[in-house]
């Protein structure tokens, strides 16, 4: 059981690549979590909308989500739906998201809009320990309106070719967002995902992403595992679909680092 007294903690799951994990490790790490006790809530960033989807909420369930959230000013408290884990809520989106980079473009201070909506007062009355944002595949003004609300960035890293090049841009992106408006901004790892120990390009990326990020890296890999991408189809997180599996086992493995390690460091 985490204490509840503790400031909750913002997570940003980030990476501008598509397909990499960033949705899986969202809904699995928050489930991982909601077996230690806490009680977690998942924003889905992406117009996407694949963590909602994979967590049981059909479109027509989705009347505010975080378009109304980010443009028209709803509260965080009325977009919030619960999921079939009565620890585990979502503020979903919808495709209509997809018009929200550009039109928060015009807008004031514009970078904030997601951290004004989102204070930790919000966040801790609300009652949850952690937050995870589930960031869509680019680096656009959603990402850094999830960048400049968080306390912490977690990269998922998938292990094929080019997996590190999309990484030194990113990097470029969060130090830009540490210079101007959130200094106090962390890493709090990266994390191996579909990792195939048997693979030598598995290997090769993680001994590369260990000797350019060292410790930020995540000991925990998780591996690649046909048990994870069945979960979202029936609407489950992999934790409660199949409790046993290796890539349960992992998303497990990983909440222990994540609770065990300090705070994220700054790179
Ligand atoms: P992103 O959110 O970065 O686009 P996803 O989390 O949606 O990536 O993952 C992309 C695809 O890979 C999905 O079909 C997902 O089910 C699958 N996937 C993710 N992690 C694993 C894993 N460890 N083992 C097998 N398939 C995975
Ligand atoms: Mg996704």
């Amino acid at each position: 059981m985490s204490n509840r007294t503790t400031q909750p903690k913002i997570i940003a799951v980030v990476n501008q690549k598509g397909g990499v994990g960033k949705t899986t490790t969202a809904i699995n790490l928050a489930a991982a979590l909601v077996e230690q006790g806490e009680r977690v809530l998942i924003i889905d960033l992406d117009p996407q909308g694949n963590a909602s989807t994979g967590l049981g909420i059909m479109p027509d369930q989705r009347e505010l989500t975080t378009y109304e959230l980010l443009l028209e000013g709803a509260l965080i408290k009325d977009i919030v739906v619960k999921t079939n884990n009565p620890n585990l809520d979502i503020a979903p989106s919808t495709t209509d998201l997809s018009s929200a980079d550009i039109q928060l473009a015009s807008r004031e201070r514009r970078s904030f809009i997601l951290k004004n909506a989102l204070s930790q007062q919000t966040v801790r009355d609300l009652g949850y320990q952690h937050v995870f944002i589930d960031c869509p595949p680019s680096l656009n003004l959603l990402t850094v309106n999830a960048m400049v609300a968080s306390d912490s960035i977690l990269v998922p890293l998938q292990s094929e070719y080019f997996a590190l090049e999309g990484l030194s841009q990113l990097m470029l992106t969060y130090r830009d967002v540490r210079q101007t408006a959130n200094p106090k901004l962390r890493i709090e790892g990266i994390v191996l995902t579909m990792f195939d120990r048997r693979n030598n390009l598995s290997l090769q990326v993680e001994a590369d992403a260990r000797s350019a990020m060292g410790e930020l890296v995540f000991e925990t890999r998780v591996p690649r595992n046909v048990r994870v991408s069945e979960a979202p189809s029936f609407a489950k997180p992999v934790l409660s679909f199949d409790p046993t599996s290796k890539g349960s086992i992992a998303y497990r493995a990983l909440a222990q680092e994540l609770l065990s390690r300090k705070v994220g460091q700054a790179a």
